[in-house]
């Protein structure tokens, strides 16, 4: 496989066009050598080799085994595109702006665009004199006749999808706070930039502290982009924002600023679990995006805990994947990507719900402290290179001495997940466990990680049959199961009477009657939604 060490690439914009040079370093070459590339038109390449375009592709053949090439190219920025690089318009004017994942990178220039192909770049971009140009590191400017020639810093390895450049007449506020931290955004938008700033500066250090890991570059940009409804886009170094849900500030209404809270520590959380360390390919973004989606509420909950971060979580991840994985449309989270561009399609919001939920279910299981302790490990030693789901969930096991692969393989690896059937007398507790379907679907079980309260004191146990009982040494006066809602399964309780009282976030996933009528015949799935043995009456009951 050939390995590419660097790219050095000079690009001289005369907006909306412009040209460009590559230079490749790279080694371990056949004697040809494919490079993505669309929409590009090719000048030279240097040494001359012979080259033709082919599927996207510029085909080099006749190349040495080790070395440099030059590749002479021109190119044009989109007018009606959101990805590649392309022009975001607000009312006074444009910016010039990227958005590269999971396989645009080609757009702006010849690349291997892999996620698995990290090298360093080293950028130089010339414009005209009134812009600004942003990109992953820092840089310094020098004037050249009537145009500004900006230089950046080389990255430490990264993948290309990672790379952004953003030009335009921004406005840049800085944090004064190590590492630095500027909100870039188009004039007119100040008012709204302190909250996000001040909000970027606590979600470092949160992150900083939970990983262990100092931010790994020197400085971070928050790049307020207009005209968008994409959300964040977690580019290292230079995270874009469609600014609606970025800029805001106190009085600002609440569920506005916990957009903007939970989508810059999501994005902020990347700058670890996804850049320092990448996956391997695309069949674990899941992973990258549930983790993060994990992080933004963790982050939250630390910064914000009076919005009861996880009692949204609950309400709104978790309820949404509970719900979407009951149909019968539903698939195993895991799933297999053969070409880049399927992602879109076959990773979905329940993909994301589920997955951030499943990951929640084993750090509670696992414990907090020995979670975090595996992401670390997990960090350290795939740092600046990729990884796979198998290393993360090695990770956690080597810390916990527990074989977390299997349990992750097998929520990740099915669809769908089990409802508890519990029933309680003197001191034993019998739990029956069945697929929660609301379509006909196979008997089957999983290997549980329960949670529980009984009597005042909490256990936790591993279900691995369809029918266990319990024995306590005292009869049971009071239980709840799934503490803080954590498990991504239900719960039905025959009788209420022993029910400890609930928290908030326990609160939040209750189906009381009503709600589960409701939710059943907006499904049409009344008439076929039956267990083995409880058919669903009028007669009061509670699911969680
Ligand atoms: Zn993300």
């Amino acid at each position: 496989m050939v390995n590419v060490e660097s790219y050095q690439l000079f690009l001289d914009f005369e907006l909306p066009n412009y040209t460009g040079s590559v230079k490749i370093e790279y080694s371990d070459c056949d004697e040809k050598l494919a490079l993505d590339c669309e929409g590009l038109e090719i000048h030279f390449v240097k040494p001359s080799v012979s080259w033709i375009m082919e599927n996207q592709k510029l085909v080099l053949h006749g190349v040495e085994s080790k070395g440099t090439l030059e590749i002479g190219f021109s190119g044009k920025v989109a007018k009606d595109a959101l990805v590649g690089i392309y022009t975001a318009f607000y009312e006074n004017g444009s910016i010039v702006t990227t958005q590269f994942e999971p396989i645009y990178a080609r757009r702006l220039f010849p690349c291997i665009d892999h996620p698995a192909y990290k090298a360093k770049f080293k950028l130089v971009v010339s414009v005209n004199e009134a812009l600004k140009v942003i990109s992953n590191m820092p840089c310094s400017v020098e004037k050249s006749g009537n145009k500004l020639v900006y230089t950046f810093e080389e990255t430490p390895p990264m993948s290309t999808y990672l790379l952004y450049l953003g030009i335009g007449d921004f406005t840049e506020l800085e944090s004064g706070t190590k590492p630095k931290l500027i909100l870039a955004c188009v004039k007119g938008r100040e008012s709204k930039t302190n909250y996000p700033l001040k909000t970027g500066v606590s979600v470092l250090e949160f992150f900083e502290c939970y990983f262990g890991i100092p931010y790994p570059l020197p400085k971070l940009h928050f790049v307020a982009v207009p005209g968008t409804a994409a959300g964040g886009m977690e580019n290292w170094g230079a995270i874009t924002f469609g600014e609606v849900y970025l800029l805001a500030d106190e009085n600002s209404p609440v569920e506005q600023k916990i957009n903007c809270v939970y989508i810059i520590a999501h994005e902020v959380a990347h700058q670890w679990f996804g850049d320092l360390v990448t996956m391997k390919w695309w069949d674990d973004l899941w992973l990258n995006e549930s983790f993060a989606t994990l992080m933004g509420f963790k982050a939250m909950q630390a910064l914000k805990p009076e919005w009861e971060p996880f009692s949204v979580f609950v309400q709104e991840e978790m309820k949404f994947g509970l719900l979407e994985d009951s149909l019968s449309t539903t698939h195993p989270i895991q799933a297999k990507v053969n070409e880049a561009h399927e992602i879109e399609g076959i990773f979905d919001a329940i993909s994301y719900s589920k997955g951030a939920s499943v990951l929640r279910m084993l750090e509670a299981y696992l414990g907090e402290d020995a979670f975090r302790r595996g992401v670390n490990l997990y960090l350290r030693t795939h740092a600046y290179s990729n990884a796979e789901g198998k290393h993360f969930w090695g990770a956690l096991s080597q810390v916990t001495s527990s074989d977390v692969g299997s349990l992750a393989e097998e929520w990740i690896s099915k669809a769908g997940y089990p409802v508890l059937l519990i029933e309680v007398q003197a001191n034993k507790m019998k739990i029956r466990q069945e697929r929660f379907s609301l379509a006909t679907s196979p008997s089957e079980t999983w290997k549980v990680p329960l949670t529980m309260e009984v009597n005042s004191k909490t256990k936790s146990v591993l279900l691995r049959k369809e029918e266990e009982v319990l024995e306590f040494e005292d009869e049971i006066s009071s239980f709840k199961l799934n503490l803080n809602r954590t498990g991504f399964y239900r719960v039905y309780y025959s009788s209420l009477d022993k029910l400890s009282e609930l928290n908030a976030i326990e609160k939040a996933a209750l189906l009381t009657i009503t709600s589960t009528l409701r939710f059943l015949a907006e499904f049409r799935f009344l008439s076929i939604w039956m267990w083995q043995g409880v058919t669903l009456t009028k007669k009061s009951f509670y699911l969680f």
